[in-house]
């Protein structure tokens, strides 16, 4: 079987209809190649090409539109984005990777390789992320909401989008985890709207209980009620690191941590 290092083709084009016709093959199988820090230690053995995504125009930062090979680094070093939703995205991307993988890892790659504990993917479905996609065949764009997006063999992912908050609105994210440092057990972010001391449009999304992080939204709710929300809606399993019952458990205190810590 080859590894990555033994690939037959490594394909570097300038542009997306380029790159899609390149995935779009069905003789060999061809993969996108972004930071490769997930990619390149973890490959499917039967990948057989790649195609290096650095040299579409995907790196950057246009208002809350985020192009996909824009680095975790630059991210955090935004000054606009550290100062969005109370800097959530920021402290989830921190939380993420360490320095030297914030430099490699790009954001469409984190999405695409994001494990049930991600807290950049809890914190973009708590920001309500929207994702702009191309797929293999669609000669279109679409815009698709973050927990509608499946990932596609021959699909793209061009660019992250955040939606523009109104004044009252605020996030908070919070984990357990063996130490600071380590990645959660479980995270909870949270996104709402403050009118008049009560909580509005709550986007609350729950890390480290399944395979990928969830949300839940409601229109109103007091922090009990939703930490007990929160708590029915998750369905964890066991592993080492954790029981079902400490995971539930968790969830339900961060739920009342994040939504007590939202600024009144
Ligand atoms: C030393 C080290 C430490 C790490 N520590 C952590 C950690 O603490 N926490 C953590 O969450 N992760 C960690 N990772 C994993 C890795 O950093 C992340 O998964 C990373 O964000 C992947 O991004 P990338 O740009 O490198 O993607 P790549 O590795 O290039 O690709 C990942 C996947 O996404 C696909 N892909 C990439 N871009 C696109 C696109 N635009 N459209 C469609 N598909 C695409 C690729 O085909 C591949 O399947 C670590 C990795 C290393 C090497």
């Amino acid at each position: 079987m080859p590894t990555l290092r033994e690939l037959t083709e490594y394909h570097k084009p300038e542009t997306i209809e380029e790159a899609l016709k390149l995935l779009r093959r069905t003789s060999l199988k061809t993969v996108p190649l972004a930071g490769g820090t997930s990619l390149v230690p973890s490959a499917a053995h039967d990948v057989q090409a790649v195609v290096d995504l650095s040299a579409l125009g995907l790196s950057y930062v246009k208002g809350l539109s985020i192009g996909a090979t824009t680095t975790l680094q630059t991210i955090v070093e935004h000054a606009e984005l550290r100062a969005y939703a109370d800097g959530v995205l920021t402290a989830a991307i921190l939380d993420s990777a360490s320095r030297q993988t914030r430099e490699g890892a790009t954001l469409a790659g984190s999405i695409i390789s994001a494990a049930g504990n991600s807290p950049l993917f809890t914190a973009l479905l708590a920001l309500d992320a929207r994702l702009t996609v191309r797929t293999g065949r669609g000669t279109r764009e679409e815009e698709v909401a973050l927990p509608y997006f499946t990932p596609q063999p021959r699909a793209l992912i061009l660019q992250v989008t955040l939606p523009v908050l109104n004044d009252g609105a605020h996030a908070a994210y919070e984990k357990v985890a063996r130490t600071p440092a380590d990645l959660p057990i479980v995270c909870v972010a949270a996104r709402a709207t403050i009118d008049q001391g009560e909580l509005r449009d709550i986007r609350l999304a729950l890390g480290g209980v399944g395979e990928k992080p969830i949300v839940i939204t409601q229109p109103s709710g007091s922090i009990e009620e939703l930490a007990q929300l929160a708590v029915a809606t998750v369905t964890p399993g066991d592993d080492y690191f954790a029981s079902a019952d400490y995971r539930r458990e968790m969830i339900g205190v961060l739920t009342k941590r994040v939504l007590s810590n939202l600024k009144r």
